[in-house]
């Protein structure tokens, strides 16, 4: 497996007063995937892009962060419930629990292969078609499981995808930032 793909999460660090420090991102570019909860069935609008089922289960949504505070701004910014949503994923933020964020640094837009990877894996299904792919021919980058997803089995996929590019344009495979992963108890300023 390339070393672009390992996965670490990012465990806190425990001060001398024993407060943990932060798993948060940097604010730094890169791609991410927040992993939602939801415990109840219910209807939900989704702005303008219509109403969206919400089941039992996990959500997984992929987007990128390459502007202006990256990751951190960006995952600061779905640590909390919008009070006025603006993105599609305001709107099931607000009816969700974050469990977990993964999240990866780098300059280049990786989104949409996340989301390709993440269609392809074991029980995935796209909730509404649409959603977080207004600009793009991914047709989603929300994905709906009923078991909580595994961080290995995307990561074997983007691996993988990294790979089948390099044979393919002969070169040497990408090696990039690896995944991290950060749990709610790991955010300084805790979840809402
Ligand atoms: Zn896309």
């Amino acid at each position: 497996m390339p070393v672009c793909c390992r996965v670490n999460p990012a465990r806190p660090s425990r001060g001398r007063a024993g407060i943990a420090t932060s798993a948060e991102p940097r604010p730094a570019p890169g791609t991410y995937a927040l992993v939602l909860s939801s415990s109840k069935d219910s209807l939900i609008k989704v702005g303008r892009l219509g109403w969206l089922r919400l089941q039992r289960g996990f959500y997984v949504y992929i987007g990128s962060a390459l502007g202006p505070g990256g990751l951190y701004a960006r995952i600061g910014h779905h640590r909390r419930r919008a009070t006025r949503p603006r993105w599609h994923i305001d709107y099931l933020r607000q009816h969700t629990r974050l469990e977990r964020v993964w999240y990866r640094y780098g300059g280049a837009r990786y989104e949409h292969e996340w989301a390709r990877a993440m269609r392809t894996l074991p029980g995935a299904t796209t909730p509404l078609d649409g959603f977080g792919s207004s600009d793009c021919d991914c047709g989603s980058h929300l994905f709906f499981f009923e078991n909580r997803p595994s961080l290995r089995a995307l990561e074997r996929l983007i691996s993988a995808g990294a790979v089948r590019r390099a044979r393919k344009y002969g070169r040497p495979a990408e090696c990039s930032e690896e995944i991290r992963q950060v749990l709610p108890n790991e955010f300084a300023q805790g979840l809402k």
